[in-house]
C-alpha cells in the first residue's frame, strides 16, 4: 500500500495575488516563484528560511534557471536575463513585441537548454495565445499557436514527450518531443481533466512519469498518469486557487506548491485566509528531478 502523504504546511505568512511558476534551484537552496500581477520575484531558502521580494517592473510570467546564477525573467515587456542579486535585467527576446494586450505566462527549460513560453490575452480572449521555444542564442521559435492559456508544461523522463496544458481546453496534450531539434510533432490530447476537478494550471512531473498538476478552482494538486488518463492522488488545499508546483528540497522530493487570491470575493478571501500562500509537501514520498537551464550543454541523465 502506498505511504499516505504528508499533511501540507503553510511555508510563509506572504500571501500573493497570483502565486505562479515555483521554480528550485539546487545549487543555491533557493525555491523561486513569481507573483504575476505583482511583477514580483520571490525567493525563499528553506535552510536560512530567508524570504526576498524583488520588484521587476513588469508583469512576470515565468523565471527560469541558467548555466550561470543569473535567471530568465519571463516579462509582458520581453524575455530578459536577470540578476537575481542586483535586479540588473538585459533583453533577450520578446515574441510578442507588438502584442500588447497579451503577457507571458508559464515557461520552463526543457531537455536541449531551450526556453520554453506561453503566452495570453490580458482579457482571456479565446486563441489569443502562443507557445514560443527561445533557443540559447535568442532567437524565437512560434511553435504552438491559437492557444488560450498557455500553461503547465513537462517532459517525460526519457524527454521524448511534452506535455503540455492549454487551460480553457481543459487539457494535457502531448506531443513527440526532439531533443536534439528542439521540434514538436504529433499533437495529441493526452487526456482531458473532468469539470469537477477544477481548471488544469501549471504543472511537473515525477522521476515516474506521473504529472502532478495544480488545480485552479479545484482546491487541490492531483498526481494524474498521462498514458492512461486515471486520476493516482488527490492533495486537498487550503485555497480554491492553486496554479502550479515543483520538487524541491535537498532530495528534490518536497513538493512546493503556489496558489492565488485574485477574484476571489470577498467573503470568499475572508474564508481562505491561505489563498495566495506558498505551500509544501515535506519529503511527500515522491521526487522530481532538478530543473533543466538554460543554454548549456545537454548532459543525460540515468533513467
Ligand atoms: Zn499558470
Amino acid at each position: 500500500m502506498a505511504t499516505p502523504l504528508p499533511p501540507y504546511q503553510v511555508v510563509l505568512p506572504h500571501r500573493c495575488t497570483l502565486g505562479e511558476g515555483p521554480l528550485w534551484d539546487a545549487r543555491t537552496g533557493t525555491l523561486y516563484w513569481v507573483d504575476i500581477l505583482e511583477s514580483q520575484l520571490h525567493s525563499y531558502r528553506p535552510a536560512s528560511a530567508q524570504h526576498q521580494t524583488r520588484n521587476l517592473g513588469s508583469l512576470v510570467g515565468a523565471v527560469a534557471l541558467t548555466q550561470t546564477r543569473a535567471l530568465l525573467a519571463a516579462l509582458q515587456n520581453g524575455v530578459v536575463l536577470l540578476d537575481p542579486d542586483t535586479g540588473v535585467q538585459a533583453p533577450l527576446a520578446h515574441p510578442e513585441a507588438r502584442l500588447s494586450g497579451n503577457r507571458y505566462n508559464d515557461g520552463q527549460v526543457g531537455p536541449g537548454g531551450r526556453f520554453w513560453v506561453g503566452s495570453m490575452a490580458l482579457d482571456e480572449a479565446p486563441g489569443a495565445g502562443a507557445l514560443y521555444r527561445i533557443d540559447p542564442d535568442g532567437t524565437a521559435h512560434t511553435m504552438v499557436e491559437g492557444v488560450g492559456i498557455s500553461n503547465g508544461l513537462a517532459w517525460s523522463p526519457d524527454h521524448g514527450t511534452l506535455y503540455y496544458i492549454d487551460s480553457p481546453e481543459r487539457a494535457v496534450f502531448a506531443f513527440d518531443y526532439d531533443m536534439q531539434t528542439g521540434a514538436l510533432s504529433r499533437r495529441r490530447v493526452a487526456f482531458r481533466i473532468p469539470e469537477k476537478e477544477g481548471v488544469p494550471d501549471g504543472m511537473c512531473i515525477d522521476t515516474e512519469g506521473m504529472l502532478w498538476i495544480a488545480h485552479w478552482d479545484g482546491w487541490q494538486v492531483a498526481r494524474w498518469n498521462p498514458h492512461t488518463g486515471e486520476k493516482l492522488l488527490g492533495v486537498p488545499l487550503p485555497a480554491a486557487r492553486i496554479t502550479s508546483c515543483c520538487f524541491g528540497g535537498a532530495h528534490l522530493d518536497d513538493l512546493y506548491i503556489t496558489s492565488a487570491r485574485i477574484g476571489l470575493d470577498p467573503a470568499a478571501g475572508e474564508a481562505q485566509p491561505e489563498a495566495g500562500a506558498l505551500f509544501v509537501l515535506p519529503g511527500c514520498g515522491f521526487s522530481g528531478r532538478e530543473p533543466f537551464r538554460f543554454g548549456g550543454p545537454f548532459i543525460p541523465e540515468k533513467p
